[in-house]
């Protein structure tokens, strides 16, 4: 093909977790999505919003939505900006930080994608290797790399870094610190005051999970009003819809609702870690809606093939450093109980 750019040709591109086509004969636990609905007043709004103004462009700044979340986390408005999906973000801080030939890093494992955003930009990419005692092996007194990624919670271990932790990591690198809380609602802690002590941290949010929001592609970051300038620049300038934009805010506004959910989540969380190690699975103590479990054998595929077998979708990965388990995402109370009946069955 000779109309490509070598690295795209070269790239392998992402494979995302698998979407099956009869979503409703599933139990699917396989993408970290909220087993619960979004907001009823989320859904209200964007009924309320459809209609006759989709034939005009949305808000080019996503304004009530910056505000909201301005709001919520105690930040001037100008040191957030909205995306559509997390996603979109961790593209955008790649290409306004990261040049031809510059390096990025992050840990492995963690999300991959980093890698295939840095690809695309012809950035080279390193990893550091995470172990299962948190642990990250190699990383130097200096990281002088342009980005570092810190996924944390980690995916999909689950594990989790404290602020004071993540505050002595960001002081090691003379680039940006991104802090990927994509999950960190679920977690005890998060990094967000540490935006205003750091100069190099920056956080990024989704609405995909703790918001029950993944089909809308909803993202927010907290940075230092330069950084969200310059993420500004680069964005595409209407990337939110005027149905995200009205569905970001009520989400965001709605915290009672918000916070039941997340509720129930991380108390199946618990109660599915105790059975789990109850029938002797090693569980790694996580801080995200999902549990990376290893069964007695060690056999993530056995697991993974077993469950698929009797509809249940689970995340399996043939990596080495994970290949001795599955991650399970937390569902409702009534799936991880069918969940854990037959994780007892096939032993
Ligand atoms: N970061 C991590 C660690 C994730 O697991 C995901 C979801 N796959 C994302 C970011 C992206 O989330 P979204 O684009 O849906 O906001």
């Amino acid at each position: 093909m000779p109309y490509l750019r070598k690295n795209i040709a070269d790239m392998a591109g992402y494979v995302p977790g698998f979407q099956p086509p009869n979503e409703a004969e599933w139990v699917k636990l396989n993408t970290n999505e909220n087993p619960y609905p979004p907001s009823p007043k989320v859904i209200e709004a964007v009924r309320q919003a459809t209609g006759d103004n989709l034939r005009k462009y949305p808000d080019a700044a996503s304004i009530e939505g910056r505000r909201a979340a301005a709001d919520l986390y105690g930040y001037p408005v100008d040191w957030v900006i909205m995306a559509n999906g997390s996603d979109e973000l961790l593209n955008n801080l790649i290409r306004a930080c990261a040049g031809e030939g510059e390096e990025i890093a992050y840990l492995h494992p963690s999300y991959s994608y980093y890698a295939t955003l840095a690809q695309v930009q012809g950035a080279t990419v390193r990893t550091y290797l995470l172990t299962e005692d948190r642990e990250i092996v190699g990383f130097p007194e200096r990281y002088s790399g342009k980005l570092f990624f810190l996924t944390n919670p980690n995916a999909p271990l689950g594990l989790n870094w404290s602020p004071d932790e993540v505050a002595a990591l960001a002081d090691r690198c003379d680039g940006l610190l991104v802090v990927d809380e994509a999950y960190a609602d679920f977690a005890e802690s998060n990094c967000l005051e540490l935006v205003k002590i750091k100069p190099n941290v920056v956080v990024t949010r989704t609405l995909s999970k703790s918001y029950s929001l993944a089909g809308m592609r909803l993202g927010l970051a907290i940075a230092r009003p330069e950084i969200i300038a310059a993420l500004d620049k680069i964005r595409d300038h209407y990337n939110l819809d005027r149905l995200a934009q009205t569905a970001v805010a009520a989400a965001l506004r709605d915290q009672e609702y918000f916070g039941e959910c997340v509720a129930r989540i991380r108390d199946t969380r618990c109660w599915f870690t105790d059975e789990l190690i109850r029938i002797g699975y090693s569980v790694l103590p996580s801080s995200a809606n999902y549990l990376f479990v290893s069964p007695p054998d060690r056999n993530g595929q056995r697991i993974y093939d077993a469950l698929y077998q009797r509809k249940i979708l689970v995340r399996y990965f043939s990596d080495p450093t994970l290949a001795h388990g599955v991650r399970i995402s937390i569902g409702t109370r009534e799936e991880m109980e069918t969940t854990l009946t037959i994780l007892l069955e096939i032993g």
